[in-house]
């Protein structure tokens, strides 16, 4: 059948988006209806149910260990610890339940899953790892987020895989190591305040440099070794100059992180970071193929609207995960995932799976919560095989019939991911107002949950202003003290008020002659995630208006898609401008 594109207004913000004829084949071969949201309010929708850093001390609800958890211990369901959620002393289908075709789907859903144990922090095969929610398959990994795939001794970062020793940094890639405040890094070693730079070592300050080595304040270099705001020293001089540079004080490392936004200021931007890529769209794209609108992915084939995956092929609005296929409206741990459709976490070998979470080693489930090794089931009931499809059909016919309708009168039949209105989280304690941000007036509004900030009383044993200037001034009595976060929680960025050191970051800072932050790590967070352009695309034209280059005297009228809104203040070229200029 022949498919034209078709514009669609979307339910939530009421805006045109628009359903590619490619598009219809996906949803028909994953037998799902086109959508009713836009792209964006998809992705909101499914971050609102994602909690990253909003963490509270609680008891687990079995052993009834103090433990740290995502959920609020005013949570409605029970919130078990790693030990006791992954151990067999319970079992989910204890908790199976009727469809009850009288109810919505999601009128029903909400209230099956106030019964079932969740998982603390969303922990898949970590090692000493209590204090790191959204991690898997790494080791020591603490109040950092999305440190997968081997990761090890990551503190306050966010998206890093397979690589080390990382202390705040956010998007690391490919074996990286011995990193500090480096933002879209791969292959990097022993680097600070790097920005877009790849196999750079021994590097401060730089934005867009490859393969470089002792490298500072510079920008856009390709084989450097020893510049200092782009111009060459000699090895000998480097090292005189960057003696002079005083690093170990925070007074010294002010100026230089204001010259390093003067740096993002006059640095060149390719309009979007995109390596190995064949017919794809989007930024932060590594060797994938027919991609479209997908942002920060690797190694993957087939995939649209997708964020922070790899490794996987032929899915749309999907993120956070690895080694699946065929995935539509999915957010958080895939692996082994195959068919999986309006889900949050599956966390691994699930296959034909509409609506459910946490679920473990399952095949044809529907509506399931933390269920394991169990095949056609429903709410957690097991059934045949062919009871499961039929009832299935039937549900799917009832939420068609009988569609769930929220606050603000949007319409939930079966296509659609969970409404934000039964999300487990506070809207903002969730992804969503990361990217998304709403105040607490339209969360009302809209029927969002909402959380005011606990009091935080925590007793801070050093002020802000009495935090050392220089790291040699530091002693290991500072790992007892409680140090005053300089944004003090008039801040919106989850403040915390205060932090704590640890062990590991000391001797980091003190390796590496960093003095010691005066904001805890959810601002410090805050800071980095604002170099970030959003998660969508503009069109916009070339700022290039070098004569020397191919379009001669007058600016490059060369289009293309990118994420960097035009309000940002950064010079974005197109692909040829930008390669006459850096290479
Ligand atoms: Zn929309
Ligand atoms: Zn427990
Ligand atoms: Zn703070
Ligand atoms: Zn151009
Ligand atoms: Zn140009």
């Amino acid at each position: 059948m022949f498919m034209e594109i078709e514009t669609k207004s979307c339910q939530n913000c009421k805006k045109d988006f628009i359903i590619e004829p490619d598009d219809f084949g996906f949803y028909e071969k994953i037998k799902v209806p086109p959508p009713t949201f836009c792209p964006e309010c998809r992705l909101q929708r499914r971050m609102s149910w994602r909690n990253e850093r909003a963490l509270y001390k609680r008891k687990c609800d079995l052993c009834q260990k103090n433990i740290i958890a995502m959920y609020h211990e005013l949570a409605p369901f029970p919130v078990y610890c790693r030990e006791c959620w992954y151990g067999d002393s319970w079992d989910a289908t204890s908790f199976a339940k009727d469809y009850d075709f009288s109810k919505t789907f999601f009128e029903q859903y909400k209230e099956f899953y106030k019964n079932i144990p969740r998982l603390a922090l969303w922990q898949r095969n970590v090692i000493n790892s209590d204090y790191a929610n959204m991690a898997a398959e790494s080791k020591n990994i603490y109040l950092s987020v999305s440190a997968v795939a081997g990761s090890e001794n990551v503190f306050y970062s966010k998206c890093v895989d397979k690589s080390r020793d990382i202390i705040d940094c956010l998007n690391i890639i490919n074996g990286s190591e011995s990193l500090y405040e480096n933002v879209e890094a791969q292959s990097n070693y022993n680097s600070q305040y790097l920005l877009l730079c790849r196999s750079c070592m021994d590097s401060y300050y730089c934005v867009d440099c490859i393969n470089c080595s002792n490298c500072f304040l510079s920008n856009n270099l390709r084989n450097k070794q020893f510049c200092i705001r782009n111009q060459q020293y000699t090895k000998e001089d480097y090292f005189k100059e960057l003696e002079k540079f005083n690093l170990k004080s925070r007074a010294s490392r002010e100026i230089l992180k204001k010259e390093f936004e003067e740096i993002k200021k006059i640095a060149i931007f390719r309009f979007g970071n995109i390596n190995k890529a064949v017919n794809s769209t989007g930024n932060n794209l590594l060797n994938v193929k027919n991609c479209k609108n997908c942002f920060e992915i690797y190694d993957v084939e087939n995939a649209k609207y997708c964020y922070r995956a790899f490794n996987f092929k032929d899915s749309m609005d999907f993120d956070y995960g690895q080694k699946s296929e065929l995935l539509y409206e999915y957010t958080t741990g895939a692996m082994n995932d195959y068919n999986v459709k309006f889900t949050y976490s599956a966390m691994e070998f699930i296959r034909n799976a509409d609506y459910t979470e946490s679920c473990r080693n399952c095949s044809n489930i529907f509506g399931c919560i933390s269920l394991r090794n169990a095949e056609n089931a429903i709410l957690n009931k097991v059934y045949s095989k062919g009871e499961y499809e039929k009832l299935r059909e039937e549900i799917i016919r009832q939420m068609n019939d009988m569609p769930f309708i929220d606050k603000m009168g949007r319409v939930y039949k079966y296509g659609e991911f969970f409404p934000i209105e039964i999300s487990p989280f506070p809207y903002n304690d969730s992804l969503a107002q990361e990217f998304f941000p709403i105040t607490k007036e339209d969360a009302k509004k809209n029927g969002y949950l909402w959380r005011d900030q606990d009091i935080k009383s925590f007793e801070i044993t050093i002020p802000v202003n009495n935090i050392s200037d220089n790291i040699d001034e530091v002693s290991d009595k500072i790992l007892e003290e409680v140090l005053g976060c300089a944004h003090k929680g008039e801040c919106s960025h989850q403040c915390n008020t205060a932090f704590r050191l640890t062990n590991y970051e000391l001797a980091f800072y003190k390796k590496h002659d960093i003095p010691l932050p005066v904001l805890c790590p959810n601002c410090r967070y805050y800071e980095r995630f604002k170099v970030m352009p959003a998660l969508k695309l503009w069109h916009r034209t070339c700022m290039c208006n070098k004569e020397n280059h191919f379009h001669g005297t007058g600016k490059c009228e060369v289009e293309f898609e990118t994420s960097y809104a035009p309000e940002r203040p950064e010079i974005v070229y197109c692909e040829k401008c930008y390669q006459q200029e850096v290479y």
